[in-house]
């Protein structure tokens, strides 16, 4: 199996992400994809992907830093850092961009410039796109659909049964990890036993949304990719199949949304 979206870098890992990694390498999780979220982080996550075999990264600018970024810097930014990153078998594609109508006071006009912007340079390159997509499936698939984005993750989904359809049109996976864990996530529950388990990807989304066993516990530890197998048999047992068809699938699926993961993927 592969954790399709791990935050390894982030500051609650306190430079021992690669570590979680590895505790979850020798548990069957033979790939991880870690995605940038603004350009200060273009150099770790790259860094980080190149430390441990089955890493792979993206660049990318995420929503919720947008605010807060001058536009054109960050786009040269971005677009210098992909432009030297194709030579890097550890790129894979561009993430983590996307919309957050979530988030109260987020200018909904530079984030939709932004992810533009992004989509162009995804599609002109042909990469695929790693998405945070909140409250805003609808958008989402709609700017897919205008820029010809055929391949990629919607990570995290967490909408309704007509906006996954709609996205799996498009031919994108959607990402589960914790948040389906959780007895009162009725219509994610659905979703996940009856969604095609061939356009399904495994996630921790790791140091966050914590599955329900770690939830209210106080471990000190944040979310890692430690937990993926766990959350391979939750979804295994939801739909009522066996854990290696969950996991063989969902590892097929990676490498068919993100391709260039394909030569990176440790041999199970
Ligand atoms: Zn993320």
């Amino acid at each position: 199996m592969i954790d399709s979206h791990a935050h390894l870098d982030a500051p609650e890992f306190a430079g021992q992400g690669m570590v979680a990694y590895q505790e979850a390498q020798t548990l069957g999780v033979r790939g991880i994809l870690i995605p940038a979220v603004c350009p200060d982080n273009f150099i770790a996550v790259q860094e980080l992907a190149n430390s441990a075999l089955g890493a792979g990264f993206t660049l990318g600018i995420h929503p919720m830093y947008v605010e807060s970024l001058d536009e054109a810097h960050a786009l040269s930014q971005l677009n210098e850092a992909v432009a030297a990153a194709l030579t890097d078998a550890r790129f894979v594609g561009i993430g983590e961009i996307g919309l957050d109508y979530f988030v109260p006071g987020l200018d909904r006009e530079k984030q939709l410039r932004m992810f533009q912007a992004q989509l162009r340079l995804a599609r002109d390159l042909e990469l695929p796109v790693v998405m945070h997509v909140r409250r805003s499936a609808d958008h989402i698939a709609r700017e897919c659909r205008r820029f010809g984005i055929k391949h990629g993750v919607a990570h995290a989904f967490n909408g309704s049964e007509q906006q996954a359809h709609a996205l799996i049109k498009q031919g994108l996976c959607l990402g589960f990890g914790g948040a389906f864990t959780y007895g009162r996530a009725l219509q994610l529950r659905r979703l996940a036993q009856h969604l095609p388990l061939d356009c399904l990807v495994l996630e921790t989304d790791a140091p966050d949304i914590a599955p329900v066993w770690l939830a209210g516990e106080f471990t000190g530890q944040p979310n890692s990719p430690v937990q993926l197998p766990r959350i391979a048999a939750c979804l295994a047992l939801l739909r009522q199949e066996s854990l290696a068809l969950i996991q063989e699938q969902t590892t097929q699926n990676v490498v068919r949304s993100v391709p260039r993961m394909r030569s990176l993927v440790r041999p199970a």
